[in-house]
Parts: structure tokens; C-alpha cells; sequence
């Protein structure tokens, strides 16, 4: 086999990301997005190196999935890419405390992550759609389940645990997960061969900065503290989600007689950025009208980057020494001003910004934006495909 491809599944309720991963470098051979599932406008779209962009849209039906992937089937056919294929990565939102690493799907394992489904209600349900149908289509190749939690399972008690009493953990599994673990394993081993380190010796707090948005304390190359928690709504302000509140708020808004649903639906998907600035979730958006004057937008900036740094500043607790703070993800390899303010809010620990070097590093090019002789900070690009890929294509060597 010339270059062995693994194709990466992401499956949500709606929609169905996909990756054609060269599973030893990481580079997507062809990508794609199937939205809109279950309505009338449902479509899959793809495109690729020497791959024409195309868009299908999906017959009516409530088999969307299934059907995206057998539009992906009838694509690697017509690519002759069928040969190359070893293997197909699922992205698994939530393992709980049963998957520690990438799995193998079975039956068993299929179960479990059903049973999984009342800590991620919207994810895993969908999660199990799509590998069913990838295992219709694919019934000869190792199918591998890569878990957004697994990374996180290494933090210790004083870490997961919340102050509440030990019942609720013993009964519901009450506790902290974490969540964009594939992404804060991928940064921190990164951050390792810049520092020239092994990452059993690198110590690096991570920063995920996306529509979703987490921190994370990375000792000795394992997570020790991460910002999510039983929900990815936990910790950073984001896109649309409120992060840490005052938990007697939703109880106060059901007293006034919002029901569950409605407080729900306002802390996941009217707060944050665009709760705050009532203008956008888009960062881009918000740096504009902050720029331009936009008190609402300021404000957002303003806060989004100060619960950052804050949160960067309280897993210096996790670690002896912090090597680099790693910026990744949408916001954190783009946004300048929210790096600027990130790094000025962290002067007090001799953070200091090389602002050209700020400059370069964005649109995929990693960089160092901090001054020589002060604390580090790095910004790469983060790459889960590549995580999701590799950790797929050790199955097919076994
Ligand atoms: P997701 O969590 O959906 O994967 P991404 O990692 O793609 O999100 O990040 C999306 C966020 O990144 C958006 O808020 C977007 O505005 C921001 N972003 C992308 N490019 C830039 C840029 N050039 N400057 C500032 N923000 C950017």
C-alpha cells in the first residue's frame, strides 16, 4: 500500500464531517461536510486536491447518513482511492470513565457508547448512526472510535471531582471529563518537538479557541486539569455558550418560569461571545465592530480573552513549571487581538508579546509570539483528523 488512508468520521445530529486522511502526515486527500440532515435541504459537499468542489443534495427520507456515506463510498470509487483506504476513525464525543484510548468498534462497544448517551444526549446517539452506516459500507476495514474524553481520563480526583456529594458521582456520574482531548494531545506532543523535549517531559497549558473553547494543564505529556467539565458548557466563555456561571442562576430563571428546555437552549446557544455582544459568535465578526466601536462587542473581547488568561493563570497551580502556553483552534491560530489581550492579561507572569511574530503566525503557520527571554508562548495549528488517522491506522497493524 503506497500511502495508507484512513477515512475520518465525524457524525452529529444534522450533519456528518468527513476526512480522507493520508494517515502518516495527516494531509486530507478530500474533505467534506453533509448538512441539514432530516430536512428537505439536506446536501453533502466536498472537495480536495485535484478534486472538483461538488455539492449532491440528499433524497427526502430520514436516512441521511446512511446516504452521505454512501455518496462517500460511490467518491472513493470514483477516485480510485479504494486501495489506499485501511481504515475509518470515528470522532466519539463522550467515552465517560469506560474509554481511556481509541477503541476498536464491536458490538459491545457500540453499546457502551449508547449507554454513554444521557452525558451527551445531542453527540453519541448520532455518533452510533454513523458508524453503523460506515460499517455497512466498510465491512472489511477496522472501524475505531477516538474519544474526545480519553485524553482527559489521566486527570486525578482533586482535578475531576466536583464539590458535591460523592452519591451523585457514584450515581449519575457526576464529574468532570473534559472534552477536546484529541486536540490538546495533538498541540501538547507538537509543542514537544518544538521544545525539543519528550513529552513525558513537557509541561505546556494548552488553549483550544474555537466556536467550543477549552483550556487544559498538560503534565509530562498527560491532562491533568482541563477546563470543560460534565458538559463541554463548562469553563470558557465561547461562541454561543456561557461557560462558568453562578449554578443557582438556572434554578433563579426556572423560578421565573423558564423551563429546563428554554435555559438550556439560552446558556448553549444565546450566550458567550454572541449573548454579549448581542451582535455575533464570530469572532472575526466581533473584533470588527470592537474595532469599529461597538460597546457590546468590546465588552465580549474583553471578557472572552481576560476568562482565558484567567484560566491559563490557575493551571499554573497544575503545573511545577509551565514550558509554553499553545494557542490552537479557530481563534487561538487567527485572532490577534484576542492573543494581544490574552498575553497582556498575563504580563504579572512576564508574558510579553513579540508582536510581529503575533502577526505571522496566523492562517495555518505556527510560530513563537512570545519575546526572547520571557515565558513562551507558541501558537500551532491543531490537526484531530491527524490524531483520529493515526490512532485508526495502529488498528490495522495489529
Ligand atoms: P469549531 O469549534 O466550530 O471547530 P473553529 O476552530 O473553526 O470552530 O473556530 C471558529 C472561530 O474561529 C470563529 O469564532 C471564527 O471567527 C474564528 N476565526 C477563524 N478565522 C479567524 C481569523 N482570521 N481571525 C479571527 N478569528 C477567526
Amino acid at each position: 500500500m503506497s500511502k495508507p488512508l484512513v477515512l475520518v468520521l465525524n457524525s452529529g445530529s444534522s450533519s456528518l464531517k468527513f476526512a480522507l486522511v493520508e494517515a502518516q502526515t495527516g494531509d486530507a486527500v478530500v474533505s467534506g461536510i453533509g448538512e441539514c440532515f432530516g430536512l428537505d435541504n439536506a446536501c453533502i459537499a466536498w472537495k480536495g486536491e485535484g478534486i472538483d468542489k461538488q455539492e449532491v443534495i440528499l433524497q427526502s427520507g430520514d436516512n441521511h447518513h446512511q446516504q452521505a456515506v454512501d455518496i462517500i463510498v460511490s467518491l472513493i470509487e470514483k477516485e480510485h482511492l479504494g486501495s489506499d483506504l485501511c481504515a475509518v476513525g470515528h470522532r466519539v464525543v463522550h467515552g465517560g470513565e469506560h474509554f481511556s484510548q481509541a477503541t476498536l468498534i464491536d458490538d459491545s462497544v457500540i453499546e457502551k457508547i449508547e449507554s454513554l448517551s444521557s452525558l451527551a444526549p445531542l453527540h453519541n446517539p448520532s455518533h452510533v448512526v454513523g458508524i453503523r452506516a460506515a460499517i455497512s459500507a466498510f465491512p472489511h476495514l477496522p472501524q475505531v472510535a477516538v474519544f474526545d474524553t480519553a485524553f482527559h481520563q489521566t486527570m486525578p480526583a482533586k482535578a475531576y471531582t466536583y464539590a458535591i456529594s460523592q452519591k451523585l458521582y457514584r450515581d449519575f456520574g457526576i464529574r468532570r471529563y473534559g472534552f477536546h482531548g484529541t486536540s490538546h494531545y495533538f498541540v501538547s506532543r507538537e509543542a514537544a518537538k518544538q521544545l525539543d523535549k519528550v513529552p513525558e517531559q513537557t509541561n505546556v497549558i494548552t488553549v483550544h479557541l474555537g466556536n467550543g473553547a477549552s483550556v487544559c494543564a498538560v503534565k509530562n505529556g498527560k491532562s491533568v486539569d482541563t477546563s470543560m467539565g460534565f458538559t463541554p458548557i463548562a469553563g470558557l466563555m465561547m461562541g454561543t455558550r456561557c461557560g462558568d456561571l453562578d449554578p443557582s442562576i438556572p434554578e433563579f430563571l426556572q423560578k421565573q418560569g423558564w423551563t429546563p428546555e428554554q435555559i438550556h437552549k439560552e446558556l448553549n446557544g444565546n450566550s458567550g461571545l454572541l449573548g454579549v455582544s448581542e451582535l455575533t459568535s464570530d469572532c472575526r465578526g466581533i473584533c470588527e465592530a470592537a474595532g469599529e466601536g461597538h460597546k457590546g462587542a468590546q465588552l465580549a473581547l474583553e471578557l472572552f480573552s481576560y476568562r482565558v488568561a484567567k484560566y491559563i493563570a490557575s493551571y499554573m497551580v497544575a503545573l511545577d513549571e509551565v514550558d509554553a502556553i499553545v494557542f490552537t483552534g479557530g481563534i487561538g491560530e487567527n485572532s490577534l487581538p484576542v492573543r494581544h489581550l490574552i498575553m497582556m492579561n498575563l504580563r504579572v507572569f512576564g508574558y510579553r508579546e513579540d508582536v510581529e511574530a503575533n502577526e505571522k503566525a496566523r492562517f495555518g503557520q505556527p510560530g513563537m509570539i512570545s519575546q526572547q527571554g520571557t515565558p513562551m508562548a507558541l501558537v500551532i495549528p491543531t490537526n484531530e483528523e491527524f490524531v483520529i488517522a493515526s490512532e485508526a491506522l495502529r488498528f490495522t497493524m495489529q
